[in-house]
């Protein structure tokens, strides 16, 4: 597996496997699949209501607990610090782990960087190994930078072949935060396992539209966390580092880019995040 180096020094793999909207009741048995097809980052959030059973398939799954690489999200409505460092504690507590390789703030709650001072602190503490924020636009990631002391490892956001997220690109690389794509098939939707630029492209190479969904933002050293429930379309999602597309091929692909994310809001929204508007 290829892996990002972050601005902190530790290595995430490029591809991981999101849980979102993943039924707790299947999630130990999908994240089982997903480690044993070789799989080496999860990603969870307290929104999910899945922790649980990322961390006992984790511990199931027999696999050193070093080899594999856990995220997971702050969800809570403006937490004080205090209330901040017992949430992070709480995701540890519930999914039975010591210590979590990189914690996000889900999206802006307007307090950030009281949550992120948390955050720094439990990076000191031995809790979290690297910390990152979620649905950070420009104002509000600037606003965070400006106060801290550690910037943050990674910011993760709606990010596919329909969205490129081209401005925030330029930005994060600047900042040296590294992007990571959630949604990184359009969550299905627009039609894109049909696309016939994805198609063609992919018929050149034996690869599927999604495959090639995915290839177009890791060529592009961005982190992708695509979802499947199905053993078949979680391997098809891995094998997506063997194959390199042309600068023509790249460029058809960037064609694809409505500037807007699937609900239609520019790059610039405060999608999530009430407390702020
Ligand atoms: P996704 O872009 O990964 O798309 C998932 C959909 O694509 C599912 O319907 C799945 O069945 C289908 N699919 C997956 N692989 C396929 C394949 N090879 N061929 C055909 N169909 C395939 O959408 P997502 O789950 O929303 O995003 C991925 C992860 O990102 C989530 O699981 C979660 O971990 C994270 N996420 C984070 C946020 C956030 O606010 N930070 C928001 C949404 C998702």
């Amino acid at each position: 597996m290829q892996n990002v180096k972050l601005n902190c020094g530790i290595e995430m793999p490029i591809i991981g496997y999101g849980v979102y909207l993943v039924d707790p009741s299947v999630t130990e048995r999908c994240v089982l699949e997903a480690l044993s097809v070789g799989y080496r980052s999860l990603d969870t959030a307290q929104y999910y209501e899945n922790e649980a059973m990322v961390g006992s398939a984790v511990r199931k799954s027999g696999i050193p607990r070093d080899e594999v690489f856990i995220t997971s999200k702050l969800c809570q409505s403006r937490p004080t610090y205090a209330q901040a460092m017992e949430n992070v504690k709480g995701s540890l507590r519930r999914m039975r782990l010591d210590y979590l390789d990189l914690m996000l703030i889900h999206w802006p709650m307007g307090n950030d960087s009281e949550i992120w001072a948390a955050f720094e602190d439990l990076v000191k503490e031995g809790y979290i190994r690297s910390i990152g924020v979620s649905n950070f636009y420009p104002a509000q990631f600037d606003k965070l930078v400006r106060e801290a002391s550690i910037i943050p490892a990674v910011n993760q956001i709606e990010t596919h072949v329909f969205y490129q997220q081209r401005p925030m690109m330029a930005k994060m690389a600047d900042a040296g935060t590294a992007v990571e794509s959630w949604g990184p098939l359009a969550e299905g939707l627009n039609g894109i396992f049909t696309n016939p630029v994805l198609t063609e492209v992919g018929a050149a190479h034996g690869k599927s539209a999604a495959q090639v969904a995915l290839r177009f933002l890791t060529q592009q050293g961005i982190i992708v966390i695509p979802k499947s429930v199905h053993k078949e379309r979680m391997i098809q999602n891995l094998e997506t580092l063997d194959f390199d597309l042309s600068q023509e091929e790249m460029a058809a692909i960037r064609s694809l880019d409505t500037g807007h994310n699937l609900e239609g809001w520019p790059s610039d929204a405060l999608k999530y995040n009430p407390n702020t508007v």
